[in-house]
């Protein structure tokens, strides 16, 4: 059930208006000649809505950045006047993240499980605590090679604040249809008194956009995802393992670009004083050699394809069964990344012809 209609210029216009009170992050376009495709989406803060792009296929990163950095600083501290004292550093501007896809704010959802349970991030939930999130539905794979759908997240049904579904307008003018996640979403919208309420031609142009939706995006994957763990649990002893790895770089881009990726390093960066400094946090990945590097020199996955499992295992069995959501989006960011041209679907779908 649609809440509300916008036009894109409205649209447009309201987030004009939030421009002068929080940052705005969405998708902006870049060329970049000689690649392919020669014209790429970054998710950047903007200052006016006209920056960004609404009609991108998909971001090169995922939105992460703006509330887990891939460096932070988590507290200052000073030993020069006898004791120690130690400052948190916190970044809570307001900001509202304006089209978010379905597949990242299911990534979203789960950094905001892991920074929550057990020990609270203040870091991450202060910055999430202070964004908005407009996400904005796919109307189709947003390119070749994504796995959305087997995955169980090419559709969100929470985790958003606004949810906009694209949705052909007169004169080629885009309309989108509005679903209200939070009161705060919904408070949006309601006090810019833009939008009008939905007909019920536009409750029907819902229901045929979903439909259309369901013919266009395919099933990547010979098992359903609910059975992946199953399939893993089976697949330790893989001989595909070591022969899959052997093209690995151990560079880490797929753990780079990975929205659900949420390791860290901690260390200390002492001034030359040695009284003061700062404690700093940068963003770790499982697939580089030294990751479980520890005291003693002893390092337990010091083989790419050990490293390569451990990948594969976290982002469709630990994570999931640990958390019920979604340790991977199918996003496809870490095949596109990877120059070994290692590939997500080709893993699962041997491991399952395998068995
Ligand atoms: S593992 Fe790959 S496909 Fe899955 S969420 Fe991470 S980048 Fe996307
Ligand atoms: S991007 Fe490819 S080559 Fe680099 S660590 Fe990941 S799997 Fe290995």
């Amino acid at each position: 059930m649609l809440d509300k209609i916008i036009r894109q210029a409205d649209l447009l216009t309201l987030v004009d208006d939030m421009a002068r009170k929080c940052r705005i992050i969405g998708p902006v376009a870049h060329s970049v000649p000689g690649c392919d495709p020669p014209v790429r989406h970054f998710y950047e803060e903007v200052e006016r809505a006209a920056q960004l792009d609404l009609y991108f296929n998909y971001c090169v990163y995922s939105p992460k950045r703006f509330l887990f950095p891939a460096t932070e600083t988590l507290f200052n501290f000073d030993r020069s006047k006898g004791g120690f004292v130690a400052e948190p550093v916190f970044e809570h501007r307001p900001k509202a993240f304006v089209g978010v896809h379905p597949c990242d704010i299911h990534a979203i959802r789960l950094l905001d499980r892991v920074f929550s349970q057990d020990e609270r991030d203040e870091h991450y939930l202060r910055r999430r605590e202070s964004t908005l999130i407009i996400g904005l539905d796919c109307p189709r794979p947003c390119t070749d090679g994504v796995f959305c759908r087997d995955m169980g997240t090419n559709h969100a049904e929470e985790g958003f604040d606004v949810m906009l579904y694209p949705l052909d307008g007169e004169g080629g003018e885009r309309r989108y249809g509005v679903v209200f996640g939070s009161k705060e979403g919904r408070e949006w919208l309601l006090y810019s008194h833009r939008g009008e309420s939905p007909s019920v031609a536009d409750e029907r142009g819902l229901e045929q956009y979903q439909q259309a939706k369901e013919g266009a995006f395919a099933h990547a994957l010979t098992t359903r995802v609910d059975d992946l763990p199953a399939l893993l649990e089976r697949s330790y002893d893989s001989l595909l393992w070591e022969a899959t790895a052997r093209r690995c770089y151990s560079c880490g881009s797929c753990n780079l670009t990975c929205p659900t990726c949420y390791c860290f390093n901690v260390y200390d960066d002492l001034d030359v004083s040695l009284t003061t400094g700062r404690r700093e946090r940068e963003w770790d990945g499982c697939q580089l050699s030294e990751f479980a590097l520890v005291a003693g020199d002893h390092n337990f996955r010091p083989k790419p394809a050990s490293r390569l499992r451990h990948r594969i295992y976290r982002k469709a069995k630990w994570v999931r069964e640990r958390s019920g959501l979604a340790g991977c989006v199918g996003c496809a960011r870490c095949d596109r990344a990877c120059t070994a041209k290692i590939n997500s679907v080709e893993i699962y779908n041997q491991l399952a012809e395998e068995v």
